[in-house]
């Protein structure tokens, strides 16, 4: 399989090639040159493997420059049960007749940013070990982002992990799942300021060309091909839950923001699985529900976007779009490299008199989005009516999800996060706290290890270069 940019201006390149690196060199985003398809019977002969299995089965058709024996070592080892507490590392559970929950937050930070990110870390270790090389990962986190990858390059051979966050600004629960964490490759740093000061001060330390390349300065943020990758195994293990016939329709409902979850179901349909519908779920900022209903893809400045109680789908733009847009406009570089153009000058572009927006609507995509009062509204009814918990990202998935189901068609909620990391907005919903998994009782008591900065790039540059050799 060899992979291209959407911009054109990339030498087709493997998985290997791509795996580390962010944007293509041409600025745009990686793709497979074509989309692997299912032979006949393949998907029929998937039934009943284990998640491990399932995952090696569909990424070796992606990373097939990979030993066969090396991919399988790495699925066997990401894909455990003292990782995921759960067999099924994805489990599906009944909501009511028809509606299922597809379990994705089981992982260490109990989120699914998770399960692509757990399989990240062994990856990137992986092809450090193999050639000698490391890599100081830089971010700027608001909560889920941050701590998953820190859950993820913890102990890693070859890398370490320089962590932004704006100081005392993230949920207690948040700030103790990374600021606890003992392991010597990991380094937290509080900003003084919001979350954009801390990606001005990335974005800066990062377009410093020879500190960049002299400090091996790398990114783990969602454009990175291989978290997509990742995340298409868990649709097919989600149709494969609940459908008894090789050929029956399913939809998900998918609560987003930077496009990356849904990218991997858009990409499972593209390769043959029987996805109905694609149900797209944003909250107030919704950058991409306008988009499917009108054509135009408008992108947000910084203050015009909403800090809601789903925080982690709160973005003003959407980073992995412009995969789906290369597909939609017949894969022709030249008009991505245009539209893109559009946006950056006039701040969106417009496909509404196009043929391509037929392309689009023709894709299975629908879409919604939902308020604060929709989110505890779903949150009551669906406790109600069956006794879990969801959290309020699960709960925009699922308020637009029930918007959109038809009968006969199973309908798939992705569970994006468990409830405890949002406990303030059950806490308001409910008039109660979630429960905590097990282990993650008391982890504000436990030590933290964090260093306080200003939001300067100069400071930030200084502390990487005392803690490398
Ligand atoms: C990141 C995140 C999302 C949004 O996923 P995208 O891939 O950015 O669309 C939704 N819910 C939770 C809990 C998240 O952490």
């Amino acid at each position: 399989m060899r992979y291209v940019s959407t911009r054109g201006g990339m030498a087709p390149a493997t998985f290997s090639d791509i795996l580390l690196g962010g944007l293509a060199p041409d600025g745009g985003l990686t793709l497979p040159e074509t989309y692997p398809t299912l032979a006949p019977g393949e998907l029929a002969g998937w039934r009943g493997l284990s998640y491990p299995d399932l995952a090696f089965a569909i990424l070796r058709k992606f990373a097939d420059d990979l030993p066969a024996d090396d991919l399988r070592a790495l699925m066997d080892k990401t894909y455990t049960v003292e990782a995921f507490h759960t067999e099924a590392i994805t489990p599906v559970t009944a909501l009511s007749d028809g509606v299922w929950l597809l379990g994705l937050s089981n992982g260490p930070t109990l989120a699914f940013k998770d399960i692509a990110l757990q399989l990240l870390g062994n990856l990137f270790e992986y092809a450090l070990v193999k050639t000698g090389g490391h890599l100081n990962i830089l971010g700027a986190t608001s909560g889920d982002t941050g701590s998953s990858a820190e859950y993820a390059m913890r102990g890693k051979r070859g890398i370490r992990v320089f962590m932004l966050s704006p100081h005392q600004k993230m949920s207690r629960f948040q700030t103790a799942q990374m600021f606890s964490l003992p392991d010597p490759n990991i380094f937290n740093i509080a900003v003084r300021g919001v979350f954009d000061d801390c990606q001005d001060v990335v974005k800066a330390v990062s377009n410093d060309a020879e500190f960049k390349a002299r400090y091996a300065i790398g990114t783990v943020n969602s454009i990175n091909w291989a978290r997509v990758a990742a995340q298409i195994v868990y649709y097919f293990k989600g149709w494969l839950a609940v459908t008894t016939r090789d050929d029956q329709e399913v939809s998900f409902a998918v609560p987003s923001g930077n496009f990356g979850n849904i990218c991997a179901g858009y990409i499972a349909k593209r390769m043959g699985l029987p996805i109905r519908r694609l149900i797209l779920a944003t909250n107030e900022n919704n950058v991409l529900d306008e988009f499917f209903r009108t054509g135009v893809y408008r992108v947000r400045a910084t203050d015009q976007v909403a800090q809601t109680s789903s925080p982690s789908m709160d973005i003003s733009k959407a980073s992995n779009f412009e995969r789906f847009i290369f597909d939609a406009v017949g894969r022709d570089p030249a008009i991505v490299r245009e539209l893109w153009r559009q946006v950056d000058t006039q701040g969106y572009f417009d496909l509404s008199n196009t043929p391509y927006f037929q392309t689009v609507r023709e894709s299975g995509f629908v879409t919604g989005s939902s308020t604060h009062q929709n989110r505890m509204a779903t949150i009551r009814r669906i406790y109600a009516e069956s006794g879990m918990i969801i959290d309020t990202h699960t709960a925009d998935g699922v308020k637009v999800g029930l918007e959109y189901r038809e009968e006969g068609v199973p309908l798939i909620c992705l569970e994006t996060a468990l409830p405890v990391k949002f406990e303030d907005s059950i806490i308001e919903a409910l008039g109660r706290s979630p429960e905590r998994p097990v282990g993650y009782e008391n982890i504000e008591a436990l030590p933290q290890r964090f260093a306080i900065s200003d939001a300067d790039a100069a400071a930030i540059k200084a502390y990487i270069i005392a803690h490398t050799d």
